[in-house]
């Protein structure tokens, strides 16, 4: 639309110009008197012409006063003719000065082709325009399919560059990682050996645990030329510009040898090949083809080394695994607690952190955490001491951030109806004591019926030391605990309400995970239920095809079903037994709306 806008503008100027030009060339300053032939032949008739100039068509006639007239005559006939016809004595004619110039080069040109060339020039021109405006949509079409990867040099960033020293934990990883950077400073030390330089090195693990940093780190420490992109940046509209960047993408790196190209997130390009429906996974596809052509395509001694991050290997294409490829695999792992406290220390850098804070205790409150999660939990209590107007960050901010980070800010706006919160306390009152009453648990850490993020009220439990491995009682009565808000509410109100809807979501799913993934279902066996082939349709994913019969499934349903049948049971059992201190826990919330742990294990104590 702006375009069309500036182009008729310049058009419109176009025109301007020429018609300017135009009538410079065709008018003299002062205009003569137009008159007919007839009228000159009568004017020589009575002797008052004394000169006739004649150029082409045109006829300048001056009078005997010095005045001066114009007419026009036929460019065929010559003028003394025509004033014969007219009916002019020849002597009269003889008296006059008749003087004939053959008319300008230009100008006859101008004059004659002018009417004709004009429209011809504005159309010329404004094809012109035209054709230039989609040479240049053209050439942007083509530079789609250039690389997107931005590039590092050695000498860029030299200031502030993240080297390993920022990355906390990880030591395996790190170490993986330096040799992969001496292959690339000292090639030879290797080769005389006839060791092979590793071509791809793929970096797992959850989202937030480095993965991203540590490649960075590698950028810092490596002195190479360092490409970075996006697997999600190959993605297009288009099928096949994917694979034209990724072409594009390697032959910039292979010309700034020794290299390293980083390609992050590569499960959005790295997909089981095949597995799908749509356009958009043939594009995915040949993306993906294209990566394994060129990682193939490696003459023997380049000095690229392509490092790749993903949190989903499981969804990977198995070809970009095989040896020759991705053949170095590094697992980063969620931080344990003597990493978390370092992961704590480094964000804690530049922010100015009371003596008497311990990293320790807000390690040993953060097992799951990512470091991601930590980074961001540092950054909430530099947030709040900021708001509290204080100078330093204590423990006061620490600790009330870890909650933050895990549930969401606190909704103190929300507020609940009287009704609505004496069902939220019985429903929260629920969960905690099954929780306190079961031996396999979590230690509760906090109840509370301050809305936070989305849940209505929460309970919230923290395992005390970090935990690789879970039996199927831990499950079960992590199952109870699940169903106590549901049963509390059933139990004290008669009926339970939509506020246990996420809590069921979660049981049925966990209940699920149990009999079909982990095999703790007695019926079924030790076996896993339902291949998992992920399809992308419509931008959603879906999960299909059943490697199990129908009755098989009718069994799975009921196994899910007994499980949170008994779930329910034990929750009840607990609940019902000692409904007092259910009570009690309950009123207690209504009054306080949040009961920390000491108090509440108090409670439980004295119950
Ligand atoms: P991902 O694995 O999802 O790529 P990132 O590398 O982007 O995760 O990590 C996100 C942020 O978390 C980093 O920028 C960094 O601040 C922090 N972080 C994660 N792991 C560590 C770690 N081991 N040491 C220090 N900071 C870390
Ligand atoms: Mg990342
Ligand atoms: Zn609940």
């Amino acid at each position: 639309m702006k375009n069309l806008f500036k182009n008729l503008i310049i058009v419109l100027i176009a025109f301007l110009i020429i018609s300017a030009l135009f009538s410079v060339f065709s008018k003299s300053p002062t205009e003569p008197k137009k008159i007919t032939i007839t009228e000159l032949a009568q004017q020589i008739n009575e002797e008052r012409v004394s000169k006739i100039a004649v150029e082409g068509q045109k006829v300048t006639i001056t009078l005997t006063d010095n005045s001066q007239e114009e007419t026009r005559k036929e460019d065929e006939a010559a003028l003394s003719e025509t004033l014969k016809n007219y009916g002019v004595e020849p002597q009269k004619i003889q008296k006059v000065q008749i003087e004939t110039t053959e008319i300008s080069g230009l100008k006859f040109w101008l004059i004659n082709l002018l009417p004709f060339l004009l429209p011809i020039l504005v159309i010329g021109f404004f094809l012109w325009f035209m054709f230039r405006q989609a040479q240049r949509g053209a050439n942007q079409a083509f530079g789609f399919t250039r690389s997107l990867a931005r590039m590092l040099k050695p000498e860029d960033n030299k200031g502030q560059r993240t080297t390993f020293k920022d990355v906390a934990g990880l030591e395996e990883a790190k170490e993986e990682l330096k040799e992969v950077v001496e292959f690339l400073r000292t090639p030879d030390k290797f080769k005389s050996v006839g060791a092979k330089i590793p071509k791809g090195v793929l970096l797992i693990g959850p989202p937030g645990t480095g993965k991203t940093l540590l490649a960075r780190a590698v950028s810092g420490e490596a002195n190479v030329s360092f490409f970075h992109i996006s697997g999600s940046e190959f993605v297009e509209l288009f099928v096949g510009v994917g694979a034209s960047r990724v072409r594009d993408t390697f032959a910039q790196a292979k010309k700034s040898a020794p290299a390293i190209l980083f390609i992050d997130e590569l499960d959005a390009i790295g997909r089981h090949r095949g597995a799908g429906l749509g356009g958009g996974h043939d594009e995915r596809e040949q993306t993906l083809n294209q990566i394994l052509v060129e990682m193939d395509g490696f003459e023997p001694g380049t000095q690229v080394i392509v490092i790749s991050a993903t949190n989903r290997p499981d969804i990977l294409d198995p070809a970009l695994l095989r040896p020759g490829r991705f053949d170095r695999r590094i697992i980063l792992d969620l931080p344990d607690i003597s990493d978390r406290e370092k992961i704590l220390k480094i964000h804690a850098i530049g922010k100015p952190i009371q003596k008497q804070v311990d990293f320790r205790q807000i390690a040993e409150r953060t097992p799951g955490f990512s470091g991601a999660d930590l980074a961001n939990l540092m950054n909430e209590a530099a947030i709040l001491a900021a708001r509290k107007n204080k100078k330093e960050v204590s423990m006061n901010e620490l600790i009330p951030s870890i909650e933050k980070v895990l549930l969401g800010p606190e909704r103190k706006s929300h507020i609940l109806s009287q009704d609505e919160k004496k069902i939220a306390a019985w429903h929260e009152a629920g969960h905690a004591l099954v929780n306190a009453s079961l031996p396999h648990t979590d230690s509760v850490r906090k109840v509370s019926i301050i809305a936070r993020g989305r849940a209505a009220g929460y309970t919230l439990k923290l395992p005390t030391e970090d935990k690789h491995l879970r039996t199927k009682t831990e499950f079960a009565e992590e199952l109870a605990v699940l169903m106590g808000g549901f049963t509390a509410e059933k139990l004290v109100f008669g009926e339970a309400t939509t506020g246990a809807g996420n809590d069921l979501q979660q049981a049925t799913d966990l209940a699920k995970k149990l009999v079909t993934r982990y095999g703790m279902s007695e019926k079924l066996g030790p076996r896993t239920f339902g291949e998992q082939e992920e399809m992308i349709f419509l931008g959603k994913e879906i999960v299909t095809e059943k490697d199990y019969s129908e009755k098989i499934a009718a069994l799975i349903d009921q196994e899910i079903d007994k499980l949170i049948a008994d779930a329910q049971k034990t929750a009840q059992n607990v609940l019902a037994s000692k409904r007092s201190l259910l009570d009690k826990i309950a009123n207690r919330l209504i009054e306080k709306e949040t009961i920390e742990k000491e108090e509440f294990e108090k409670i439980i104590k004295e119950g």
